[in-house]
């Protein structure tokens, strides 16, 4: 007899085209069914519990099914569910502004809504395109981005991605982007160590800049944390020193804080810790909470008031998802911003963050395929090598990380590696016992593979 999880996963295979799947390895590890979440844990039809340690794709910020915001969606969906946001408006998504001011680096005051990442980011090129083509610059065409950094799948934030790993096939359809050499603290080329390094590879961007930053409109950067290219982490100097560059040549700098916002790092932003104001910020994610798919795109006013002028000389913005400011959305983002407020949220997380890192090292450094552990925030990563002294990377035909994740499904972790790294980018509100769990079953399911 078919159980009823079994007959879920035939007819979840018969339809479904799961995104970022090679669908035949599906005949091996078939899709869980998740029945509900609950705080970190999500629960399956045949009743296993999985801890979520992604945050279900680095969006759940407080836990799944949190009472107040689950409490703010269902007040605001007997009010209003949605409306027109050109010419209308609605009183969530003033609260959001306001509130968001106040927390976000100086001079972002005017905001723009999108329905997820990839789109905000979008906006933001589109915003700062047209910015320079209406203040006198319109030979500034281009844009620069860091090797592998990651903003999105839709093609223009694909064009400015530089992971081949989704990118190579479409290159002849991609625009031609400015690649900068990203740091790399983990293989650093000077062997420098990135506490004291001043960003010596800053000289890549420099270079860059002295030759293209005349055409380019901007740059943009995932700030601290290269996510989606193995959680790379460099410091804040280096930010800084974009941000010095970014000035000198009048490009715009776009701060894509999709994964790093909201508390990811330790600080609210991840821009924060170097202490500089991006030109256009880009939020999702943790902006719902992970609840509604909904993204900013923030920017100053004197961006905007590049486009503020009568009609008839064509300057507005004509950028529009249909589902721009939906309510119910905001409704989330705005029960957000007031939990992490009134439960002193990234203050226990920051301690928490030191208890996590701690025991990580413990457990993982002397493992002779961990090559490296870096951390930010709650956010952890431990790369794998198969040669500690040359840091020669794992053969990527194994797929260790794809056969670690799957021991530690088995043990009701869901970890889900980036290629042979493996992450932890738990919500803000894990508690030390799933910290305990998780890093054990991490360790365990990394022994059964690697031994
Ligand atoms: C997830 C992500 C995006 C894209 O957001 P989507 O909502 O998936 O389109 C862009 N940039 C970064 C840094 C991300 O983590």
């Amino acid at each position: 007899m078919q159980t009823f999880t079994e007959e879920l996963i035939k007819r979840d295979l018969n339809h479904i085209w799961h995104p970022c799947s090679q669908m035949m390895d599906y005949e091996e590890l078939k899709p869980i069914m998740i029945k509900r979440g609950d705080g970190v844990n999500l629960y399956s039809y045949d009743g296993k519990k999985y801890i979520d340690v992604v945050s279900s794709w680095w969006c759940n910020l407080l836990g799944h099914c949190n009472k107040r915001i689950n409490n703010a969606i269902k007040e605001q969906l007997d009010t209003l569910e949605h409306v027109i946001f050109a010419n209308f408006s609605h009183i969530k998504a003033i609260e959001l502004c306001d509130e968001l001011v106040k927390v976000l680096p100086k001079g972002l005051e005017k905001f723009c809504f999108t329905d997820n990442g990839s789109s905000a980011i979008e906006a933001a090129m589109k915003m700062s395109f047209q910015y320079h083509h209406q203040t006198g610059n319109p030979q500034k065409t281009r844009f620069m981005a860091l090797s592998d950094a990651y903003h999105g799948e839709t093609i223009g934030a694909l064009s400015i991605g530089g992971v081949d790993l989704y990118s190579q096939i479409y290159k002849p359809v991609l625009l031609d982007i400015i690649r900068i050499q990203a740091p790399d603290c983990y293989r650093c080329r000077y062997g420098l160590n990135c506490k004291n390094c001043e960003a010596k590879c800053i000289e890549f961007a420099k270079k860059d800049f002295e030759k293209y930053g005349n055409v380019t409109c901007a740059l943009v950067i995932e700030p601290l944390v290269q996510a989606a290219a193995g959680m790379k982490i460099y410091p804040p100097i280096y930010l800084k020193k974009l941000r010095e560059l970014c000035d000198k040549y009048n490009v715009h700098l776009i701060a894509d804080e999709i994964a790093t916002g909201y508390g990811r790092t330790g600080k609210m932003f991840a821009c924060d810790h170097a202490e500089i104001s991006p030109d256009i910020m880009c939020l999702s994610k943790g902006l719902t909470g992970g609840y509604m798919p909904m993204a900013l795109a923030v920017t100053t006013n004197k961006i905007y008031n590049a486009f503020y002028a009568p009609y008839l000389e064509g300057k507005a913005f004509m950028h529009s998802h249909t589902y721009s400011g939906n309510p119910l959305a905001c409704s989330a983002a705005c029960e957000v911003l007031k939990i992490l407020r009134e439960e002193n949220i990234l203050e226990n997380a920051a301690e928490n963050a030191i208890y996590f890192k701690n025991v990580i090292e413990e457990k993982f450094s002397n493992h002779k395929n961990v090559g490296d552990i870096r951390s930010i925030g709650l956010i952890n990563a431990i790369e794998l090598v198969a040669d500690k002294n040359t840091k020669a990377p794992l053969d990527c035909k194994k797929r260790t990380g794809y056969q670690i994740y799957k021991k530690a499904l088995e043990k009701g972790v869901l970890l889900r590696p980036l290629g042979d790294i493996i992450y932890f980018n738990p919500p803000l509100i894990i508690q030390k016992e799933d910290m305990d769990y998780v890093i054990n079953a991490a360790y365990e399911s990394l022994k059964e593979v690697l031994g």
